[in-house]
């Protein structure tokens, strides 16, 4: 605590209180003590003298005319003074000493060597009585008596006491007096002090309870058990305490709910302050906007955030929120997003800043788009055939059916169209179940090689009608075990062979392999057909995507044969790529997983 603090706290104010109170009691007690006890002693002395004066010294003194009596004055005098051990003198009418004790002064002018005061109120009538203090240094007290003779005042007889012994009380008195409040003020500062300290020790021990809490350390409990107010200032302090560190610990949870709900939300969220610096920008918003750097927090939004696209500008926020919010899309390296911002209120409901929202909704947008897509596709599928049926049905109506060679020639047509739309609608209904996981998988250890010379087998006939070569280059013998769907896993292949004999040409050659690599299975279809362009590569196993549409439908496919295979083999957590090239062939190359160690390996 420094020097001034000292001073100033409340400790010492109440010592300097009781000292200031205890001296200026005091003093005025001691004060009126002395004034009373001198006023004491000068009456006692005053109406001393006056009863000696009056009883014996003036009652006897009946002369008219003082002047003509000076001799026996002058004797009278120094008897009475043998007796009163006082300086007496008489002065007649004119201030003229006419008799004295002492001599010396003895026709002297009176003015010169008492007090004028005391004269004149005695040649007035009246005991007069002055105190003074002599050229020697001694305090004296001089009382004029009047001498009267026929009702006037021919004279006075004055006395000129030593009242040393007065002021010597006096002093004494003084004395004891400044001893006691030197006595009484050293108590009063001991006794102050621990008073104090009584009162001030609990209130420091609540101030430094309060200065821990202010640094966030809330475990402190206060321990004051009186049952004064201090005593209760504790107690309510303890339940501040409590209250205040649940209070703090609701708010750090909420906080750090908050933190973590902002840390790993998917969308982009950023505060900025009515200054338009930013207060927070979480990862997510980080993230989208490719922000640097890592902790804008202070930063100016505009300069950061704003100045990357006219959508963002704090400008536009601004504006937008002046018309309650407002919502843009903003595109950016390839992503589509969402924004959203509005105002933001404090607890009185004055604006405390504005919250911006960033949505990716890239792959909402290109499911929308494939969904329409789709759609599309559909649309367009069906539309061939149907309208090609119309038009065959409409001209047989017209009276083509008469003619039985091209009404059945029509009708074979019709009847192509039809099953073209069967095959449609049913890759269709299979890939919504795909889709919908409708479809359950019905998982068996199955043989691989078996499974695969099985298809070929069966696809051998369309092979031949191409005067194709389908030929197995694995060795057949050889088990490989996987767990898998028998019946969709076979569909796969029916649909990648159908394929290599689709687009290959007459008397072509169709390779199908099957290894074991590592825990996986690969089966490879390879044929040395028309190929694909490197550039429809990627785009093959999208659904309605063919590389030669008129082709494509001309050999009856759909264009959803690689995309379901796509879809079944991932669902059997493997994979399908296809490498090619254009006029010499394609590979198609399926993986996947083989079944762990089996109990009883090869039983088919
Ligand atoms: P489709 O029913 O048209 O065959 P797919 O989904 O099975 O549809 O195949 C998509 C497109 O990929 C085909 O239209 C074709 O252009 C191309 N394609 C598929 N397999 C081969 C292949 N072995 N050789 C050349 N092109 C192929």
């Amino acid at each position: 605590m420094s020097q001034t603090r000292k001073w100033h706290s409340i400790r010492w104010r109440i010592v300097l209180i009781y000292f200031l109170l205890v001296f200026i009691v005091m003093a005025v007690v001691g004060v009126f003590i002395l004034g009373q006890l001198r006023d004491y002693q000068m009456a006692s002395v005053r109406s001393n003298f006056t009863k000696i004066v009056q009883e014996n010294i003036l009652s006897g003194m009946a002369y008219e005319d003082l002047s003509a009596n000076r001799e026996s004055l002058q004797a009278d005098t120094e008897a009475w003074a043998q007796s009163l051990r006082e300086e007496l003198f008489v002065v007649d009418g004119d201030f003229r000493i006419l008799a004295s004790s002492n001599r010396n002064f003895v026709d002297r002018n009176a003015l010169d060597v008492l007090e004028q005061g005391v004269l004149l109120r005695g040649f007035a009538g009246e005991i007069a009585e002055e105190d003074s203090v002599l050229s020697s240094g001694i305090p004296v007290k001089t009382i004029a008596f009047p001498i009267r003779s026929g009702g006037e005042t021919v004279g006075l007889f004055c006395l000129r006491a030593d009242i040393s012994n007065v002021y010597d009380t006096l002093e004494n008195a003084l004395n004891i007096i400044v001893r006691a409040l030197l006595l009484a003020l050293l108590l009063t500062t001991v006794l102050s002090a621990v008073i104090a300290r009584s009162i001030t020790e609990p209130i420091n021990s609540v101030t430094e309870t309060a200065e821990s809490m202010a640094g966030g350390d809330f475990s402190q409990e206060l321990h004051i058990q009186s049952d004064d107010e201090i005593g209760r200032l504790a107690q309510m302090f303890n339940l501040l305490r409590g209250e205040l560190d649940k209070t703090i610990s609701d708010i750090n949870n909420e906080k750090s709910k908050l933190k973590t709900i902002l840390e790993n939300m998917v969308d982009g969220l950023v505060a900025i302050d009515p200054d338009g610096r930013i207060i927070h920008a979480n990862p997510a918003l980080r993230r989208m906007l490719a922000l640097e750097p890592e902790e804008p927090e202070n930063a100016s939004y505009q300069e950061l955030i704003g100045c990357l696209d006219p959508v963002l500008s704090y400008e536009v926020l601004q504006e937008g929120c002046a018309n309650g919010g407002g919502q843009e899309i903003l595109e950016k390296d390839g992503s589509i997003f969402a924004v959203r911002y509005d105002r933001f209120r404090d607890e009185a409901g004055r604006d405390a800043g504005i919250i911006l929202l960033l949505e990716d909704i890239t792959e909402r947008q290109k499911l929308a788009k494939m969904q329409k897509d789709f759609v599309a596709n559909v649309s367009h599928e069906l539309k061939t055939p149907l309208t090609t049926i119309k038009s065959y049905t409409e001209t047989l109506l017209d009276g083509a059916v008469e003619d039985k060679e091209t009404a059945l020639h029509f009708l074979g047509i019709v009847d192509s169209e039809a099953d073209r739309m069967n095959r449609l609608v049913k890759d269709l209904l299979q890939l919504s179940r795909l889709d919908h996981q409708q479809e359950q998988l019905h998982m068996t250890d199955c043989n691989l090689s078996l499974l695969l010379k099985n298809t070929v087998m069966k696809m051998e006939v369309l092979a031949k009608a191409k005067e194709q070569h389908m030929i197995c280059i694995f060795d057949e013998q050889r088990r490989l075990y996987a767990l898998i769907d028998k019946d969709r896993i076979e569909q796969v292949l029916i649909n990648v062979l159908s394929n290599a004999v689709k687009y290959t040409q007459e008397g072509g050659r169709i390779d199908v392999d099957l290894y074991p690599q590592g825990k996986e299975a690969k089966i490879l279809v390879i044929d040395n057909g028309i190929g694909i362009d490197a550039e429809e590569l990627p785009r093959v196993f999208e659904r309605f995507y063919r590389v030669d549409k008129a082709r494509s439908r001309e050999m009856g496919g759909t264009g959803l044969g690689l995309a379901i295979a796509k879809h079944i083999v991932e669902e059997h957590k493997g994979s399908i790529e296809m490498e090619s090239q254009k006029g010499k062939g394609t590979k198609v190359i399926i993986t996947l997983p083989l079944a762990p160690d089996r109990a009883v390996p090869g039983i088919e």
